[in-house]
């Protein structure tokens, strides 16, 4: 059981051991990092030297240590990025190839992002990218011929692996997530071997077009049912990793391909809307068609969408589809934005400069909805891509874990 840790750790220091029966379902009830215990039975509780000196046991907790494989690419500088002064989760492990193992992270990295690289960070040493030594927590940013191999390492030796990589995000027993939409598809980690032979498990989320579409979509879906849809991206460079496309194609220029984007849209579109039946996903029989291009702007992924529905709605539905569209409410997961769909009504918006930080980067903004003459309903949606589109989507999908008791947090009592 993930709670096993703390549980474990109240019980040797408080309670008699496989007796306390209340901390056992409170542990599982209350969601962390809230846990404060309550024993109500201090005849059964003692103080770890053996005398029962407490009836009321107050459970802090201690942040998670998480790793990151693939440290020092544009993903995984956004990992190290947002988890500074986390709440509930620190970095205690970085790893790249072997190009980059036991150099300093300054010296291995090229920082790219506008916020200083921490300075406990740009001293750690980079590992080999093998679990031996790893937390039992990693994010993954590698590309995707390299995490077919490597994730399963790290699963197979009991490590969570929240990746952000394509290999395993079809795979029919791996959970491919945005915590807004298919929170109830975790539940497929149950099905994986690893987590059956070592508690290990891959969870993924979507590629970084997906999420912001998929994101307007589903509050749309839920409410009128998707019959088609028809998107068309102008996706920023970053989206590439580093240095990734030449300066010499993109200034000035537009590239109409982006290998294996379009399928990967596609397919992930009709997993993240799809149902759980049982043990498998049965994708959402909606047709979509997929165009994507690159475009010369750095950050912030901007895709036209038109959407037929199969009941026929009005402007104002739609509006209120997105402006009620709030899953998450109340879970007090640190990085989910409070509005994850934000509408603007300027003629000319969202546009990637001005828009793409809203929600500290995780909402994902929508304009110009109008009629479609070919469609119903017509609109542009922006997300930012390495960001929402991934470390941040990797994030919200660990914190997610840890409030559904999936992750195995360490715990100090106070
Ligand atoms: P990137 O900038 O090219 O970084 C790749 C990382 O992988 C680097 O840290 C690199 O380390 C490491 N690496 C390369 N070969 C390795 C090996 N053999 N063993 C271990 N580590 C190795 O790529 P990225 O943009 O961060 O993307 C990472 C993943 O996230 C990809 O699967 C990508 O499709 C996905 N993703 C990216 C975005 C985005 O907007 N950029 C959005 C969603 C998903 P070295 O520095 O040592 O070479």
């Amino acid at each position: 059981m993930p709670t096993l840790n703390v549980r474990d750790a109240l019980s040797d220091a408080f309670c008699n051991r496989n007796r306390c029966s209340f901390l056992n379902r409170q542990l599982s009830s209350i969601p962390y990092p809230m846990w404060y215990v309550f024993c109500p039975e201090p005849a059964l509780c003692r103080a770890a030297g053996g005398s029962t000196v407490k009836s009321v046991a107050k459970l802090m907790h201690s942040r998670q240590k998480v790793g990151i494989l693939g440290a020092t690419g544009m993903v995984g500088q956004r990992f190290i990025q947002m988890l500074e002064n986390h709440p509930w989760f620190e970095v205690a492990w970085l790893a790249a190839s072997d190009r980059s193992s036991g150099k300093r992270y300054r010296d291995a990295a090229r920082w790219k992002l506008d916020t200083e690289l921490p300075e406990n960070i740009g001293n750690m040493l980079l590992s080999p990218a093998v679990p031996d030594d790893a937390p039992r927590v990693i994010f993954a940013a590698l590309d995707s011929d390299i995490a077919r191999d490597m994730e399963p390492r790290f699963a197979a030796a009991g490590c969570a692996v929240i990746s952000n990589s394509s290999a395993f995000r079809m795979q029919p027993d791996v959970p491919l997530v945005i915590p807004e939409v298919n929170s109830d598809h975790l539940r497929l980690i149950e099905e994986q071997a690893w987590r059956k032979q070592s508690g290990g498990y891959i969870v993924t989320n979507p590629n970084c077009c997906a999420i912001g579409l998929v994101m307007a979509l589903k509050p749309l879906e839920q409410r009128f049912g998707i019959e088609s849809i028809f998107v068309t991206t102008l996706q920023a460079v970053s989206g590439a990793g580093y240095p990734g496309v030449p300066s010499l194609d993109i200034l000035g220029n537009v590239i109409p391909y982006i290998r294996s984007e379009e399928e990967k849209l596609e397919e992930e579109t009709g997993k993240l809307l799809g149902k759980l039946i049982g043990n498998h996903i049965e994708h959402l029989p909606a047709k979509i068609s997929a165009s994507c291009n690159r475009v010369p702007v750095e950050d912030g992924h901007t895709e036209s969408v038109s959407v037929k529905l199969r009941t026929k709605a009005t402007r104002e539905e739609i509006l209120a589809a997105w402006h009620d569209f709030a899953p998450l409410e109340g879970q007090q997961l640190p990085t989910a934005p409070e509005q994850p769909i934000e509408f603007v009504t300027a003629e000319d918006r969202p546009q990637p400069r001005l828009d793409k930080m809203r929600g500290r980067g995780m909402a994902a903004t929508v304009g110009r909805l109008r009629p479609c003459n070919l469609l119903d309903w017509k609109f542009t949606v922006l997300s930012h891509n390495t960001i929402r589109g991934a470390a941040g989507a990797a994030l919200l999908n660990a914190e997610l874990l840890v409030s559904l008791g999936k992750l195995t947090p360490t715990a100090i009592l106070v």
